[in-house]
């Protein structure tokens, strides 16, 4: 018999959690105006609402922390992290941040003024936020498979390169100040890009005269699935695949509270001296001084061991054959989710699975309600709250696609828990013809709505 797969680590310390009734679960969420953001985590049972600074640091992290140097300038941490950037990705300038929208903050700060556009693939929540609100626009540039749930393409993060091409021809050279590359596509499914597909837009981007900025947060997973998928990849090493990815990058922006599997800490890493030297002044501005801007030393240093260990090969294979093994559940349940499955988490296409639930009434909210109330789960809505209004029309803008993303943080979850997950969204498709109606919003912010929007049911 073959032996079965399993993952390359053991548990050395636990953390208790709690398993509410569905008549707790009623009261809080009730209390908490339908917005899984506002509820306690301890009312949560298993937390998949996202992977963001929620992963299990390893001992060798451990370890690193008590190693830390606190010192305000010139820490060797600081030294640990920018050797460790260096060796992957091959920037010789770092600035550390609090997390990934800092990086965004101080680079577009640099780079984007009002009217710019900034084309892209499905750009991150965050990212359009701080290109936005600098009055400049987001161009979204991802090949049309990545949003039909129905057709199997492996790199459906993909830069589709005639839309690419038609921005850079449509609009004056000092409006495009980047093209960002997000690796893999969050927003479009956690969906990696080829590396072809990378060779190909820095070729572009360089006939143009554009840099290229790669969003960096899920960096290790893509490499993954270029690895697996990508002819040519398979015996390279991961740490290979890195290298060749950011020799078709100017610079990056990283959230390390996904593959770099801390909690907290962010970094933007740039080819350019003259980069460095502008978004210096916004570092020091707005995180720290430059040797740790808004981290600290022992968080660097796990850091430094974090992503040295999200690209190995064998953590890559655990992280990812669980996602699967949810998605994989719910393919053979019927439910419809987005396919190929990705990297971080499963997208489970709510206006298929609620179709009697109308748009205009939250239908990806209303699943992830249901899927706390009936098992204690937290995922997040990836629709139309997110999607947030139009910001000249006020409307809302309503996503090509409705989902509930259930996000898997990295080595702190058993198949156990993944089971219980597969069991109450099959629960609930068996029963979705009783699901008609979802809600109305009573009240939400200007930007960024979904994080603080509060709801009302409407029966
Ligand atoms: C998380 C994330 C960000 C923002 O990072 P934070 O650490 O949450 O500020 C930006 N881009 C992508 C693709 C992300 O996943």
């Amino acid at each position: 018999m073959k032996l079965p797969f399993a993952e390359n680590y053991r548990i050395k310390m636990v953390e208790p959690i709690y398993r509410s009734t569905r008549e707790e679960r009623e009261n809080w969420i009730r209390q908490a105006d339908y917005n899984l953001f506002n509820l306690r985590s301890n009312q949560v049972y298993i937390d998949l609402l996202t992977d963001s600074g929620t992963g299990a640091m390893s001992d060798r992290q451990w370890a690193a922390v008590m190693t830390g140097d606190e010192s305000y300038a010139g820490s060797s941490s600081f030294f640990n992290l920018k050797d460790r950037v260096k060796q992957l990705f091959g920037f010789d300038y770092l600035l550390p941040v609090h997390q990934g929208r800092a990086a965004e903050n101080v680079l577009f700060s640099v780079l984007v003024k009002e009217g710019n556009v900034v084309p892209g693939n499905s750009h991150f929540d965050t990212t359009k936020g701080h290109i936005e609100f600098r009055k400049a626009q987001a161009i979204d540039c991802t090949i049309d498979e990545a949003f039909d749930t129905t057709v199997y393409h492996p790199f459906k993060g993909n830069i589709d390169l005639n839309k690419l091409q038609l921005v850079l021809e449509s609009y004056p050279k000092e409006q495009i100040p980047m093209i960002i590359v997000t690796v893999t596509c969050n927003s479009s499914g956690g969906q990696p890009v080829s590396m072809n597909n990378l060779r190909q837009v820095k070729q572009l981007a360089d006939t143009y005269g554009i840099p290229v900025v790669f969003d960096s947060a899920r960096f290790a997973e893509n490499a993954w699935f270029i690895q697996q998928r990508e002819e040519g990849y398979a015996d390279k090493s991961i740490k290979e695949i890195v290298a060749e990815m950011y020799s078709y990058a100017d610079g990056m922006t990283m959230s390390s509270k996904k593959d770099g599997i801390v909690n907290i800490g962010g970094l933007l890493a740039m080819r350019s001296k003259e980069w460095f030297d502008q978004a210096s002044v916004y570092n020091i501005m707005y995180e720290g001084f430059l040797t740790y801007g808004g981290m600290s030393g022992r968080d660097m240093n796990a850091l430094a061991v974090g992503l040295d260990e999200a690209t190995e090969a064998d953590y890559l294979e655990a992280r990812i054959s669980q996602v699967h093994y949810l998605g994989n559940q719910l393919i053979e349940a019927g439910i419809p989710v987005q396919q190929p499955l990705g990297g971080h988490a499963v997208f489970v296409e709510a206006r298929r699975f609620l179709p009697a639930v109308p748009r205009e009434e939250y239908v990806a909210q209303t699943l992830a309600v249901e899927l706390y109330l009936e098992a204690g789960v937290r995922g997040v809505e990836v629709g139309t709250l997110l999607a947030d209004r139009d910001p000249v029309t006020h409307e809302n803008r309503y996503p090509s696609t409705e989902y509930l993303r259930l996000a898997i943080p990295r080595r702190t979850y058993t198949n156990n828990h993944i089971d219980v997950v597969a069991a109450g969204l099959i629960n609930l498709y068996e029963r979705r013809d009783q699901i008609t109606h979802g809600f109305t919003i009573e009240h939400e912010a200007p930007i960024m709505r979904h994080f603080t929007v509060g709801l009302k049911k409407i029966d």
